[in-house]
């Protein structure tokens, strides 16, 4: 099948091939790579090797540590707070989406946080990020927090805002590694891996070293930024498993050019879904502002709920799955993360564009 799904999402298949082929018997060494002490050698080689690919993809600085962490990103909302918050500062909140809602709610919870722009509409639903004119930043705040792409109502980030001197913190989600960014603009990013990079179960954090050697120290050591930091990820039992398949994806990344090579693939299939839709727009409605679309999900409507559902059941029984909206935002969603190739997306346009003929 062809999977449009939001998350988890499709793997590579090479990366698949090749966890079947090791997941009995690692390396000659008798047991799956699952089956080994995470202080061991075998293991050990193994998340190094993840950390070094990502270090050298997304060219992270020596300002900066890579860490793999658990709880996923939702967990984030609340430890980024935690971490950060500390007594008597505020933190600035960019509200584009149902997850910046979640992010903003957990640090309300914890301490103090303000909405410093929101591009929330009338029904309540978003259809762009803001601009910077848009932006109140409260220049003391003790951090930015912004959802780079927000995967339910398919806006995305295209410039990062400016917000000085104040450390900027990104939930990068659903569009981590889709192309090369410049990860030294920010203090603290984090993403869970199951839509570009591998399984659920680990998520993967980008820390400025010296702001979480800051983190506040009357929280337990478990949620310490600082002491996953010391420990390179290995304080308590981190999901092996789930490191070694996302290894196996980054090597696939790096022989298909490494960032630059994705987003060349990712820009060509945003580009060619939307171009149809824009030429079919009286049949798809696509409600995102153009300069806010995202890449990796392309949000739009049919002229009916019902042809909506039809759509999704006919696309399925053409072998493509995951295409129904968010309940919250309904119509379709295709999800094109990193793993969906040019073809998958050409496969779904004639699709699209043949049942436009047939219903429209
Ligand atoms: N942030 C974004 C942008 C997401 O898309 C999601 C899940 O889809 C989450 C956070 C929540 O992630 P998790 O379920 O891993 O906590």
């Amino acid at each position: 099948v062809i999977n449009f799904n939001p998350g988890p999402a499709g793997l590579p298949l090479p990366a698949l091939e090749r966890a079947r082929d090791e997941l009995i018997d690692f390396q000659g060494s008798g047991m799956s790579v699952m089956e080994h002490s995470h202080r061991g050698k075998e293991y050990e080689a193994v998340h190094d090797e993840t950390i070094s690919l990502l270090t050298e993809l997304l060219g992270i600085p020596d300002t900066h540590q890579v860490l793999f962490l658990t709880g996923g990103a939702s967990q984030q909302f609340a430890q980024v707070p935690m971490n950060f918050l500390h007594p008597g500062t505020s933190a600035d909140y960019l509200m584009t989406g149902v997850w910046s809602e979640k992010a903003y709610d957990e640090a309300r919870i914890v301490g103090q946080a303000r909405i410093a722009a929101t591009t929330v509409g009338p029904d309540k639903r978003y259809v762009r990020v803001p601009g910077q004119g848009e932006l109140q930043l409260d220049p003391r705040a003790a951090y930015v927090h912004l959802t780079s792409n927000n995967t339910l109502y398919g806006t995305q980030w295209h410039t990062w805002p400016e917000v000085g001197s104040v450390p900027l913190i990104a939930d990068m989600s659903s569009d981590f590694m889709w192309k090369p960014t410049d990860v030294s603009r920010f203090a603290f990013l984090y993403a869970g891996a199951q839509k570009n990079l591998g399984p659920s179960g680990v998520l993967i954090a980008v820390a400025r070293k010296d702001f979480i050697a800051q983190g506040r120290r009357d929280i337990p050591k478990i949620f310490r930024y600082s002491l996953h930091a010391e420990n390179n990820s290995l304080y308590n039992t981190p999901p092996t498993l789930a490191i070694y398949l996302c290894r196996n994806v980054l090597a696939w990344m790096k022989e298909q050019g490494g960032l630059a090579g994705m987003e060349a693939r990712n820009r060509q299939k945003g580009e060619l879904l939307y171009r149809s839709l824009d030429a079919n727009a009286g049949f798809y409605r696509a409600p995102v502002e153009r300069e806010s679309r995202s890449f990796m999900n392309v949000v739009f409507h049919l002229p009916t709920p019902e042809l909506d559902a039809t759509f999704v059941a006919e696309a399925k029984k053409a072998g493509m799955v995951g295409l129904k909206g968010h309940r919250i935002s309904g119509g379709i969603r295709a999800s094109l993360y990193n793993a969906v190739s040019v073809d998958d997306v050409r496969a779904l346009v004639s699709f699209l564009e043949e049942f436009a003929r047939k219903k429209g």
